[in-house]
Formats: C-alpha cells, structure tokens, sequence
C-alpha cells in the first residue's frame, strides 16, 4: 500500500471534529432561516409587541447559534460524554422559536415548525430519552407561551384550534423522536465499527512498515523515506545523508551464544540507537544484522559525527553479565547525498563505504570516497 492509500484508508474513519464543526453550522444554518422567517412575520405585522423584542431575539438567535457552533467546532467539547452538547442546544433554540411564537396571534405554529428539522438534526447526536424530553419539554414551553400570551396580551384563544395546534406539534414531535432514537442507535453502532476498523488499519500499516524482530522500520519503509528525503533535497537543496551498519562477526556470536542471543542482542541494538536518534532521523533494517540509519538535514561531516557515536557507546555496552558476548562492535559506511544521483547510487556508495570499514580492521567508521 502507498502512502497515498494509507491516507484514502485513513478517511473510513470518523473524524469527529469535522463531524462537529458540520453539525455546528447546521445549526447556524437552521437559527438563519428562522431569522428570516422572524423578519418576514414582523414585516407582515404579524407580531405583537415593540421593535427592541423583536431585535432581541434576533440577537439572542445569532448568539445562541453562533456561539455554539465557535464552541463545538474549536474542540473544547471532545472530551465530554457527548461532545455536541445537542441536547442544551435544542433546549435553547427551542426557546427562541417559543419566544417567537410568543407575540403572534395567528399562525403561531409556524413560528414553531423548524422544531422539526432541529429533531432530525439532533437525532444524529442525542438518544430516544434525550429526544423525548426534549419534545416534551417543547410541548410543555408551548403551553406556558400560550398561558404567557393569554395574559400578556389578551389574546382571544380559539380553544379548540389551539388544542388541536398544540396536539399535532406534540404528537409530530413525538413520531420524530420514536424514528430519531432508531436513527442514533444505528449512527452509534457504525461509529464503533468504524473505529475498530481504523484502528485495524493502524494495526496492518504498523505491521506492513516495521520489521517483526526489533520493531524498526523495513527495508520497503526505509525506501519510501529515502526517496521522500530525495525529493526534498532535490528541490530545497538541504543535504541528508546515509549510514549504512554491519554488526561485527555477528556469525560469531551466533554459534558462541546461540540464535536466540543473536536476536536479543538485535533487539537491543534497536533499542540502543532509537534512544539516540534525533526527531527526523531514521532508522530501518535492512536484513540480517544490517541496518541504515538515514539523517535529514545532515552533511556528511554530521552524519560521520553521529555514526561515530554510536559506534562508541554500542562498543561499550556489555553483555556478559547476563550470559551474552562481553559487546558487540559495529562497522559502518556514511554517504551524503549528492543531487540528481538516484537512491540506488547513493546506497552503493554507503556500502562501499562500509565495505572499507570491514576491510580496515572493522570497529570504524568509513565515509564515501568521493570520485570527482
Ligand atoms: P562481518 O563482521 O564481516 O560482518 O561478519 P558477520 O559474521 O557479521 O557477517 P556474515 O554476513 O558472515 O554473517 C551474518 C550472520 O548474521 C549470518 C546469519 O546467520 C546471521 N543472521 C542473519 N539474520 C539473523 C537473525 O535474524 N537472527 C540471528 N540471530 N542471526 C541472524
Ligand atoms: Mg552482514
Ligand atoms: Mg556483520
């Protein structure tokens, strides 16, 4: 798999944020629409009361929503049980739809309708309990805003039409809240789903880039990292270099400790040289006890200093006191890269390099034999 794969594969996952940032401007998208349906009934006189009610519900709309949406899409809610805060949301925009509907005479559930595409919206969020308090603290404001405009106003009431406004807006609400509970429970199910495949997918990338034994990169990986190292210094020009390692008579310690050994002390090789590694820097094995070290940003001069100390601080660690080899010597051979030469070119020169350091008495570092 390429990189650009990993990166299509990645995008199964849920992305929550983005989901929430999403859902925020849904949200402003809705409290939009109903400030326009404000201003339309306030333009068809509609609406009772004095100009600074009206413009304070306009305000408390943007506000409340765009507050909202500033606040779920920054993040800041990701780690509550539930991060788009839907249900306070809903309560409060229903609040400024009640409000709305407070000061008209006639055609008050219009005033209420967009309720419903606030159910749907939230049905992606919040569970049936959830919407079903939500729709019957709806239907409850609604019968206190009609109690509030009796006495406010002295609107004449027609009790039967209001009864039967007030019954289908509870019961339309209550259908909404039956199907969104199935909608959310099917939502859950496929976000847990997809995690684990997402993480399934970290699993298998892992295991496609890092070798089995000493958890460093693979030869393929290491490949793919040297080429994305070319093609920065090709058009950047910052030089990088490589560092091809042999472990010494590593043959050796194999037929003296056994196999085993010889694998516990790759491991710990591993282990020894990640800890020294600078952030960018890379380590891979190649195969056998043969590893490359690729360093970004590094001259050859850098890239001979850093080979050198870790060839002394690998000399130095000892092992026989646990039943290994006393240590363990390394050779290795550092190239930098030169620009326009291909991958392959650059290798062969590391090797030949570590082939000099084998050839010199092993224990050393060798740098490239610049020809021209
Ligand atoms: P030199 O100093 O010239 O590098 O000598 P060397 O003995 O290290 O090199 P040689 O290439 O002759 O031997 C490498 C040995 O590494 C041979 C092989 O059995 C051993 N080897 C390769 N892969 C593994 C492995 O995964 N585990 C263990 N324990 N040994 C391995
Ligand atoms: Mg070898
Ligand atoms: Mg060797």
């Amino acid at each position: 798999m390429k990189g650009s794969d990993w990166f299509w594969a990645r995008r199964l996952a849920v992305n929550e944020t983005r989901l929430l940032r999403r859902h925020g401007r849904a949200v402003m998208a809705l409290a939009l629409l109903h400030g326009v349906l404000t201003l339309v009934f306030w333009q068809l006189g509609l609406m009772h009361g004095r100009f600074l009610y009206f413009g304070v519900l306009l305000l408390a709309l943007l506000i409340w929503s765009g507050g909202y949406a500033w606040l779920v899409g920054s993040g800041r809610t990701l780690r509550r049980r539930e991060p788009s805060l839907s249900l306070v949301m809903s309560l409060g925009l229903t609040l400024i739809f009640l409000a709305t509907a407070f000061p008209l005479d006639e055609g008050r559930i219009c005033a209420l309708l967009l309720f419903y595409p606030l159910l749907l919206l939230v049905s992606f969020r919040l569970g049936a309990r959830s919407l079903l308090a939500l729709v019957l603290s709806a239907s409850l404001g609604y019968v206190v805003m009609l109690a509030l405009a009796l006495l406010a106003h002295g609107v004449r009431l027609n009790p039967t039409l209001e009864l039967l406004q007030w019954l289908i807006f509870t019961l339309v609400g209550l259908s909404f809240a039956l199907t969104g509970g199935g909608v959310n429970s099917l939502r859950r199910s496929l976000a847990v789903k997809n995690r684990a495949l997402a993480d399934a997918l970290e699993k298998v990338r892992d295991l496609a880039i890092r070798d089995d034994l000493t958890g460093l990169f693979n030869r393929r990986h290491i490949m793919e990292v040297l080429s994305h190292q070319k093609a920065l210094a090709d058009h950047q020009t910052y030089p990088f270099a490589v560092c091809y390692v042999d472990l010494d008579h590593f043959k050796g310690i194999n037929d003296a400790f056994g196999h085993g050994w010889g694998d516990q002390v790759l491991r710990l090789f591993a282990e020894h040289t990640q800890g020294n590694l600078r952030e960018g820097d890379y380590m891979a094995r190649m195969g056998g006890e043969e590893f490359i070290l690729v360093l970004s940003q590094s001259d050859l001069e850098g890239a001979v200093r850093v080979a050198e100390r870790l060839r002394q601080s690998w000399a130095e660690r000892r092992f026989d006191h646990t039943g290994g080899p006393r240590n363990v010597s390394l050779s290795a051979g550092v190239a930098c890269y030169q620009r326009g030469e291909t991958i392959d070119q650059l290798l062969a020169r590391a090797d030949h390099a570590l082939y000099l350091a084998k050839t010199s008495g092993r224990n050393r570092i060798c740098r490239e034999q610049v020809t021209g």
